[in-house]
């Protein structure tokens, strides 16, 4: 393999072929343009695997893909007092990464985008308008590595939080904040010690000994289910916070499949592109939401927003295009952001502060604007009322004016 696969130049090259690259390559495949997408093999995304009904809907999703259809979650406290919060007449759905990402990835193959399995190296300017994206492959016996390159109009960097297409392109993304995070995948046992876990429920744990600064998670996916929990702090143990959950959520015992763990960004890049040729989406942008971590609607989101920035850009020529990918983005869902982020900061810094989040969680408004905020990824202006009622809520809460 050289210059051009089949002689061509392309009119975009998107490494990384998780939801956000593989979403990007899709639309723009569909758009006529000329699409390689470029993916290193071999390792499932760590990921607990919820993705809401908006997604679902805006990307098309088929039901198989859906290992779980999740009807409540059950908020742990410190205590621990647990408060479930029923969904009204929907779902949360549960995919397992490796099937979901190479659906994306062969519907982006389908739609015309070419496909290459290998591994981005760098970057060099070709000639004023053109790239050249070099690689190296191995062979189907996974022996040495060949040095390829291709030319290319345009890049897009959608290779996750560790980003090297975003470190070489854009400058502030090797300090991006980032919270660690691991899990561990178990069968999913018939009977749990005192019925504590059920199939249609994520149990979502808030003690400071199971995450200091984040939360501890238990999502069932069918035959399996991921137990994890994420932290910013340095030399905290994610594996003992993990161990500390399997005992208290009653599975313990049950057999581990895989362990696995990933950084997951947790504030969105200053810039998304360099203002020639290359845009990041995704994690490689920093686009995962505060307190919550949900990060794949948000990567499609932004690769949908990346394909038509870039389509711009290709129609046009002009650079400005690029940066349209950001400032779309954050309008749609940068208030939001910013509200979890607040959120994360104040309610995850201290037990005591967690046992009045999770009281809060008990109330009826508060359970239906997160639930209908999450599903449908819109803050929801109709209900004034609630909002007041919230917000004189919370602010008790904020003053220690709410009994714990
Ligand atoms: C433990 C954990 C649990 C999570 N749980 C959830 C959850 O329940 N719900 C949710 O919405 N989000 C969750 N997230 C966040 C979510 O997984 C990410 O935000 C999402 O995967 C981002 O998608 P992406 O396409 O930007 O990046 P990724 O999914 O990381 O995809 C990047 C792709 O780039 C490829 N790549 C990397 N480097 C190269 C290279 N040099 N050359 C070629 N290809 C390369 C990789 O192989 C990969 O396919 C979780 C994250 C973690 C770590």
């Amino acid at each position: 393999m050289n210059d051009s696969v089949n002689g061509r130049v392309y009119d975009t090259v998107v490494v990384g072929g998780g939801p956000a690259g593989a979403t990007a390559a899709c639309d723009l495949a569909r758009a006529g343009r000329v699409v390689l997408l470029l993916d290193r093999a071999g390792r499932i995304k760590p990921c607990g695997g919820a993705i809401p009904p908006r997604l679902i809907k805006d990307f098309a999703i088929p039901d198989h893909l859906l290992v779980a259809r999740i009807r409540s979650a059950r908020m742990v406290s410190p205590a621990p007092r647990q408060v479930d919060m029923p969904i009204d007449g929907g779902f949360v759905g549960m995919v397992d990464r490796g099937p979901f990402d190479e659906w994306l990835r062969a519907r982006a193959e389908e739609s015309g985008a070419t496909r290459i399995t290998g591994d981005y190296t760098r970057t060099t300017t070709e000639s004023a308008d053109l790239l050249r994206i070099h690689f190296t492959v191995r062979g189907a016996d996974g022996g040495a590595a060949t040095d390829c390159s291709v030319l290319t109009r345009s890049l897009i960097g959608a290779d996750g939080a560790a980003s090297a297409v975003a470190k070489e392109h854009v400058p502030g993304a090797g300090r991006m904040r980032q919270v660690a995070a691991y899990h561990e995948i178990i069968r999913t046992p018939t009977t749990v010690e005192g019925g504590a876990f059920d199939g249609s429920r994520c149990d979502v744990w808030y003690q400071g000994e199971i995450s200091p600064d984040f939360y501890g998670w238990v999502f069932p996916h069918g035959e399996t289910t991921s137990i994890g929990v994420g932290s910013a702090q340095r030399g905290y143990s994610l594996r003992q916070g993990v161990t500390r959950l399997r005992t208290r959520a009653g599975l313990g015992e049950a057999t581990t499949l895989r362990r696995e763990g990933a950084p997951i960004p947790m504030k969105p890049l200053r810039r998304w592109d360099d203002g020639r040729a290359v845009v990041v989406i995704g994690d490689a942008a920093g686009v995962v939401a505060p307190a919550s971590g949900e990060g794949i609607y948000y990567a499609m989101a932004s690769g949908r927003f990346g394909a038509e920035a870039v389509d711009g850009f290709l129609a046009t020529g002009d650079v400005r295009q690029l940066a349209e990918v950001r400032r779309r983005f954050m309008a749609e869902h940068g208030r939001v952001f910013w509200v979890l982020g607040m959120m994360q900061y104040f309610w995850y810094s201290s037990d005591s502060r967690r046992e009045r989040f999770v009281k809060m969680c008990a109330d009826p408004d508060v359970q239906r604007l997160t639930w209908q905020a999450y599903m449908h990824k819109k803050l929801v202006r109709a209900d004034p009322l609630a909002h007041i009622r919230i917000f004189l809520k919370d602010t008790a809460h904020l003053l220690g004016l709410g009994r714990a």
